[in-house]
């Protein structure tokens, strides 16, 4: 029980732990930031016909094939189609027909030429001359060029961006199937916290881990409920856990987690019938780290100390927050960089160090890297996986995780 586990096992635990994913159908815009359950298939052709790429004419290209600057070919205007009209005819030899940007294609015409690289005569108004050719089927988008009717826009588990949203928009998705976003309760215990804003007396702190972690939460998807703090007595801490799975999925802790006769989080637990699953692991900042299960909910023990609850929580809570809500990517983002200086980590533990990397990739150290000094981890932008016991020298390539892209 006491032993640590590898960060790798204590996730794959937390994620065989976790529930299904709860469905529902949201409103495109309410979509942003949540993950289909399903994959999304296109109702449409999109785009739905062939259009014009430009302001200019319909012709056939083979009409205009010997059409140069010096010797224009001259063609009959024969109609004019504005987005949103369609041409009722079909376009003949010799003639062409006015068309703008996303104008339909009038049947007849395979190819449009530009307004730049045509040409009118005043006194003739029903002609143009085009001054250039144009290949067949140029500056023409075409039907189901974007998405074919029937074909996967979104994958099981994507993520909804402005990018997926706008693609579903357009093929004229109006709903989507996503999970929903998990409840957490966050409650800090520790009986020298005060909140802010109250005067502190001799041997208190500002409570600041709840604040931190409803932020990363929030990024994540996740809908924070701030619990009062609690001090460190068992009952306290039995009557916060309590009410807190009452109103929540999943629970979060910090403090109180470690070996300290004034460390209540797990008696409280096991009191109340969670099942504890593990509770130390192997990595710096944050060795204990308490994972267990009540009536199908989870909790989180998370340490007190700020840095170890911050990074703790990126690197086993958020993924866990993450698969609830449907997602497949778990993981935090990755950016490459080199070190600016030697760097290492000569403790026995894996160390995620508190890393900056500037915009021309140079990564370094953010400060020193106790886990009580959140100066060094607001000014850090990555965390860096450093070994035990290991050394890295000077301009050696390093992979950053990052929480803020
Ligand atoms: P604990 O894990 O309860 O032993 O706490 C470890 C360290 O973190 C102690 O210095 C606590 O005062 C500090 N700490 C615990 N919880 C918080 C919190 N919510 N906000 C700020 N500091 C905390
Ligand atoms: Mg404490």
């Amino acid at each position: 029980m006491t032993l640590s586990i590898e960060l790798e096992e204590a996730l794959a635990r937390i994620l065989a732990a976790l529930p299904a994913p709860l469905r529902e159908t949201v409103s495109l815009t309410e979509a942003n930031g949540r993950f289909v359950l399903e994959p999304v298939v296109s109702p449409i052709h999109l785009p739905p016909f062939d259009n014009s790429a430009m302001d200019g004419y319909a012709v056939r290209a083979q009409d205009v094939q010997a059409a140069k600057a010096n010797s224009p070919v001259r063609l009959r205007l024969v109609g004019r189609v504005v987005a949103g009209q369609v041409f009722p005819n079909e376009v003949g030899p010799g003639a062409c027909v006015r068309l703008f940007t996303g104008s339909p294609i009038p049947k007849g015409a395979d190819s449009v030429v530009m307004q730049e690289d045509t040409r009118t005569e005043p006194d003739k108004p029903g002609e143009i001359l085009v001054l250039d050719a144009v290949r067949p089927w140029e500056n023409v988008r075409f039907r189901g060029e974007d998405a074919r009717l029937g074909s996967t826009l979104l994958s099981q588990g994507q993520g909804l961006t402005a990018g997926s949203l706008s693609l579903l928009a357009a093929a004229g998705v109006q709903q989507v199937v996503v999970g929903r976003q998990p409840r957490i309760g966050l409650i800090s215990t520790g009986s020298e916290l005060r909140e802010s804003g109250q005067p502190l007396e001799p041997g208190q702190i500002y409570e600041s881990n709840r604040i931190g972690l409803a932020a990363l939460m929030r990024n994540a998807g996740g809908r924070p409920a701030i619990f009062p703090l609690v001090t460190d007595t068992l009952e306290a801490t039995e009557r916060a856990i309590t009410k807190a799975f009452q109103e929540c999925d999943f629970v979060v802790t910090t403090g109180g987690a470690s070996v300290g006769e004034l460390d209540f989080i797990r008696s409280a637990f096991s009191n109340l019938g969670g099942e504890i699953d593990f509770w130390k692991v192997a990595m710096k900042p944050g060795r204990p780290f308490l994972f267990g299960r009540l009536n199908n909910r989870l909790l989180f023990g998370l340490p007190g100390n700020p840095v170890s609850a911050l990074v703790t929580f990126l690197l086993l809570v958020r993924p866990a927050m993450l698969r609830a809500q449907g997602a497949k990517e778990l993981e935090l983002a990755t950016t490459i960089g080199v070190l600016a200086e030697e760097t290492s980590n000569p403790g026995p533990r894996r160390h995620f160090a508190r890393v900056i990397m500037d915009g021309q990739g140079k990564v370094s150290l953010s400060g020193s890297q106790a886990s009580h000094l959140l100066g060094s981890f607001a000014a850090a932008n990555g965390l860096l996986d450093m070994p035990p016991k290991s050394s890295l020298p000077a301009g050696h390539p390093v992979r950053v995780l990052r929480w803020d892209i």
